[in-house]
């Protein structure tokens, strides 16, 4: 999910629009709008989008929170224990967060902690329980510690209050929801990816710090309701004085944006999963009305995204601290072991379909989608927010290869070409590095294409199946760079595919493939125009007949014809395959 403010108008407009474009239901006479004006609209919100990152300015405070800053860069994040106390009334939250760190250099200028307004700070205590100087600068928080030695592990605990910043819309602005449900009674939770998790908690906000020994949420609440977060139940504990404490922990490493509040009229069930590696908790927490709704439609669903998932990526990464769905009034959002979930228990996206093939229709997007994140985007984690695309240009690609394992191949080809209509080209899919930049909502269907580029060019489904799983093992609980996970892709499949990623996440560029028959048609001669310098996608083209493998470069190629393969030079074929502009009869002298 994402939350620029702009890129989400933009991106949710856009796919609006192209919804409006593409669907012959979508209105009466009187109110359908004029797809004139809708295409004008769209090139001018394009055009603004990349206007302004082109001009985008950055200030220290970007800085501050997108870098690895020498304040940052000394101390190790082991372990965070949140305690939240969250006020539905007057809308104000207070509380702590234990962090357990370790020392890794014995360069230490001051602690730099994070804290975004209006939440501030109390005190800070360390390990003795001697109260520590701080001093604060916007939303960072310098600490003054104690010289620590080199390898050496401490707490610092950290109390904040204030009246938090509440999301406009969830989940794509950042914030605490302080809402009802339809029965009236308080509903609050939290979503805060890209703004950070120091909207709402104190910690070390930059991607590339997880905790690695995991982390508790310790939540004090009415005790007319049920707190659930993330992992597994420790304890409840009923205070006497109208609260109800209770906590949650995760063992293993969870970014900071995925330790999540719900606190509401929760019920739940629970079931056993066979999984390739055992035994799997599942659990389903939702609000005590949509209990019998929720047992007729969540496990089917959830069994057949298990199947998908662990079949082409490899096993689910938290068996430790089980999975589970857990009931939002927001869309969803990708909790790590509890996936937010708020789809009206309906298939498609809130009932539409992205890729206007119908086949969106024919599952629950929200629970395949925000669990596919599961594998990228929590097991796998990019250290920089710009790389998101790792997270959702694979989660995206997982939706097709959910459609493929599903209802087969072609129905994936089908519905990855479909999801092409979100696709804006407004600015590159990978922006500036460190300063907490959001590349463009193309992260998820061109980044999708992409993969399927690649796949379609390799032609060896089994290969591709076995580099997505060694991906989920080579870089298990990891944070990563995206060079990192190129070259494993590379590596793996054997060829270089640099230029392929340098195209597609780098540029707004796509590339056209020029080609010609000689005479006879026992000829074909190609070319790439419009595309990076030395840019080498391999094709291959086949129908039920024939197949070849050509070698496109920015220079003319030839390669001969046996009888029939003329006919694999199909616009409609080649582009169901890749993401590409196709131009026959280019060419010819
Ligand atoms: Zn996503």
């Amino acid at each position: 999910m994402r939350s620029f403010a702009f890129s989400v108008l933009c991106s949710f407009t856009g796919s609006l629009l192209s919804f409006f474009l593409a669907s012959p239901f979508s209105g009466s006479a009187q109110t359908q709008p004029n797809p004139d004006s809708i295409r004008a609209q769209r090139a001018r919100m394009i055009l603004q989008a990349s206007e302004e990152y082109k001009h985008k300015v950055f200030t220290h405070a970007d800085t501050l929170r997108g870098s690895i800053t020498p304040e940052r860069a000394w101390w190790d994040v082991q372990r965070y224990d949140i305690t939240v106390q969250p006020d539905f009334a007057t809308k104000s939250a207070r509380g702590k967060n234990r962090i357990t760190y370790k020392v890794v250099s014995s360069q230490q200028p001051a602690m730099q902690l994070d804290l975004q307004a209006p939440l501030h700070i109390d005190s800070i205590l360390d390990d003795n329980g001697h109260s520590l100087p701080f001093t604060r600068e916007g939303n960072a928080w310098h600490v003054q510690t104690p010289a620590q030695q080199a390898s050496s592990t401490h707490t610092v605990e950290v109390y904040f209050s204030g009246t938090p910043h509440e999301s406009t819309r969830p989940p794509w602005s950042g914030g605490w929801t302080f809402a009802k449900d339809s029965l009236g009674r308080p509903w609050m939770t939290v979503t805060c990816q890209g703004l950070g998790a120091s909207i709402w908690y104190p910690c070390k906000d930059h991607q590339s710090d997880e905790p690695d020994k995991g982390a508790s949420l310790t939540m004090i609440a009415p005790d007319t309701l049920v707190a659930v977060a993330n992992g597994r139940l420790q304890f409840t504990k009923n205070n006497g004085d109208g609260t109800t404490t209770t906590k949650w922990a995760v063992v293993n490493p969870i970014s900071n944006y995925c330790i999540i509040p719900y606190i509401g009229k929760y019920t739940h069930f629970h079931e056993d999963f066979k999984g390739e590696k055992g035994h799997l908790d599942l659990d389903y927490w939702v609000l005590d009305y949509n209990l019998a709704k929720a047992k007729a439609y969540m496990p089917e669903q959830v069994h057949n995204m298990l199947h998908s998932m662990e079949h082409w990526f490899g096993p689910y990464a938290f068996y430790e601290d089980g999975y589970k769905l857990v009931d939002v009034q927001h869309t969803g959002m990708e909790h790590q072991s509890a996936v937010a979930y708020g789809n009206n228990y309906a298939f498609g996206y809130r009932g539409r379909d992205g890729s206007g093939t119908g086949l969106g229709l024919k599952w629950d997007f929200i629970i395949i989608h925000e669990s596919g994140h599961e594998w990228f985007g929590n097991n796998i984690t990019t250290k920089d927010l710009a790389d998101m695309y790792v997270h959702e240009g694979y989660t995206n690609y997982s939706e097709t290869l959910f459609v493929d394992y599903m209802y087969g191949k072609e129905a994936g080809d089908a519905y990855n070409a479909g999801t092409r209509r979100g696709i804006r080209n407004d600015r590159p899919i990978i922006p500036r590095y460190n300063v907490n930049e959001q590349g463009s909502g193309d992260m998820y269907p061109k980044g999708g294409n992409m993969l399927h580029a690649i796949r379609h060019s390799m032609d060896d489904d089994e290969k591709f199946r076995q580099i997505l799983r060694g991906m989920n093992k080579t870089f298990y609980h990891q944070t990563v760079t995206t060079q990192q996970i190129e070259r494993y892709l590379s590596q793996q499949a054997g060829y270089d595919y640099s230029k392929v990623f340098d195209q597609y996440l780098r540029t707004t560029q796509i590339p056209d493939l020029e080609y010609y028959f000689s005479d006879d048609h026992k000829k074909v001669s190609y070319r790439w125009t419009n595309c990076v310098k030395g840019f080498d996608l391999p094709l291959v083209l086949k129908n039920d007949k024939d197949r070849i493998r050509i070698l496109p470069t920015e220079q003319w190629k030839s390669s001969d014809l046996k009888d029939g393969e003329a006919a694999l030079f199909d616009e409609a074929a080649i582009t169901r395959m890749y993401y590409i502009g196709v131009k026959p009869n280019v060419g010819k002298q």
